[in-house]
C-alpha cells in the first residue's frame, strides 16, 4: 500500500513537459475553472521550534484535485498557472482562504501564523497588499497572523516594482519569508536590505546533510549569516531525528518537514494544533523596517 501511494503519498498525473502541447494548455483551461468548481484546497504543515518543539507556524501549501486526473502537484500546475493572468485568480483564493482559516484558528486562541506562497506576479502593482489589508480587515485578523514567503531567486531580482509591493508589505506589517534559500547565486549581503523576518533553508541542502559535509557546511554557515542578521532560520525538508537534531546543534531556530508533521487538511491540522497546545509564544509586534 505504502510503496504504491510513493513518497508524496499519491499518484500524480504527469502533463506533456512540451510548454505548448494540448495537454498542459487542457490542464491550464481545467485549472481556470478549478477555482469555481471547488477543486481547489489548502494544506496545512507546521513550522516546529529545533529546540522546544513549540509550534511557531504553519504553511498554507495549494492542492488540486481535479476531476479527471485526480490531484496534481504544484510543482505541475503553479508554474503554468505563473504564465498567464490566472495566477493572480489563485493568489486571491490562497490569501482568502488563508485568512479564513487563521481567523478560525486566531479566534479560537490557537494563535499560529499562517505563511503563503506568492509568485513573482503577484508582486507586480498594488494588488498584493491591497488585498492582505482588505483581508485582514474582514476577518479582523492582525497582521502577524500571516506571513508571505517569497523565493530568493524572486526578491534577489533587480526589478524597481518590487521595492514599492515590498514597501507597501512592511508598511502594513505582514512579516516576509525567503523561500528556498541557498539555491540561488545571489549576493547574501543583500539580504540586509530586503524586508525579510525569516529565511527558509532549501531542502535540497538540508536533505543532502547527513551524507555529505560539503551540503552540512553550506547549511552552517547559512544558519549563522542569518542569525548574524537578527533574522529567524527555518530548514525546509527535516525528514530524520538524525538531522534535526544537527540543525539544532547548529542553531537553526526553526524546522519543518515529515519528521513533524505533513501538510494536512484544515481539520486535521486544527487537531494537530489543539494537541499541541500550539500559539501560546507568537510574537506580535513585528514591524519589518525598510532599510534601502
Ligand atoms: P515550498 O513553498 O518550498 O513548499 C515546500 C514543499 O516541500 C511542499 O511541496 C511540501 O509538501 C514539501 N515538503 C515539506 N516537508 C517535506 C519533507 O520532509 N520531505 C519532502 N520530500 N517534501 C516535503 P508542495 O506542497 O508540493 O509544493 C511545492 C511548491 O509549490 C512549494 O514549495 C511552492 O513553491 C509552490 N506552492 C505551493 N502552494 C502554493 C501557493 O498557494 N501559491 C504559490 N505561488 N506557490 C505554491
Ligand atoms: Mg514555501
Ligand atoms: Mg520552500
Ligand atoms: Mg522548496
Amino acid at each position: 500500500y505504502l510503496a504504491k501511494e510513493g513518497r508524496t503519498g499519491v499518484e500524480l498525473y504527469q502533463p506533456d513537459k512540451d510548454r505548448n502541447s494540448p495537454e498542459r494548455l487542457n490542464l491550464l483551461g481545467d485549472l481556470r475553472r478549478a477555482v469555481d468548481n471547488g477543486e481547489l484546497a489548502l494544506h496545512y504543515q507546521p513550522k516546529v521550534c529545533l529546540t522546544s518543539g513549540t509550534v511557531h507556524g504553519v504553511e498554507a501549501l495549494l492542492r488540486w484535485r481535479h476531476p479527471v486526473h485526480g490531484p496534481i502537484a504544484p510543482a505541475e500546475f503553479i508554474p503554468l498557472a505563473e504564465q498567464s493572468y490566472l495566477m493572480r485568480q489563485l493568489t486571491a483564493y490562497v490569501i482568502d482562504a488563508a485568512l479564513q482559516q487563521a481567523a478560525r484558528w486566531w479566534h479560537t486562541g490557537l494563535r499560529v501564523r499562517v505563511s503563503v506562497n506568492v509568485s513573482a506576479r503577484d508582486l507586480l502593482g498594488s494588488a498584493l497588499p491591497e488585498q492582505l489589508e482588505l483581508g485582514l480587515a474582514k476577518y479582523d485578523l492582525p497582521p502577524a497572523a500571516i506571513q508571505l514567503e517569497v523565493t530568493e531567486r524572486i526578491l534577489m531580482g533587480d526589478q524597481a516594482y518590487l521595492h514599492e509591493t515590498i514597501k507597501a508589505l512592511a508598511a502594513l506589517g505582514v512579516p516576509l519569508a525567503l523561500d528556498d534559500f541557498g539555491t540561488g547565486y545571489s549576493s547574501l549581503i543583500r539580504l540586509q536590505r530586503l524586508a525579510v523576518s525569516e529565511v527558509k533553508i532549501d531542502a535540497s541542502f538540508v536533505r543532502r546533510m547527513a551524507e555529505s559535509e560539503d551540503d552540512a557546511r553550506i547549511v552552517r554557515s547559512i544558519v549563522d549569516l542569518v542569525r548574524s542578521l537578527g533574522l529567524r532560520s527555518v530548514a525546509e525538508g527535516v525528514e530524520s531525528d538524525e538531522i534535526a537534531l544537527r540543525l539544532a546543534e547548529m542553531g537553526c531556530d526553526l524546522g519543518q518537514g515529515w519528521l513533524f508533521g505533513r501538510p494536512m487538511p484544515p481539520a486535521d491540522a486544527t487537531a494537530w494544533l489543539q494537541e499541541r497546545h500550539a500559539g501560546s509564544d507568537i510574537e506580535y509586534a513585528y514591524h519589518p523596517e525598510v532599510t534601502h
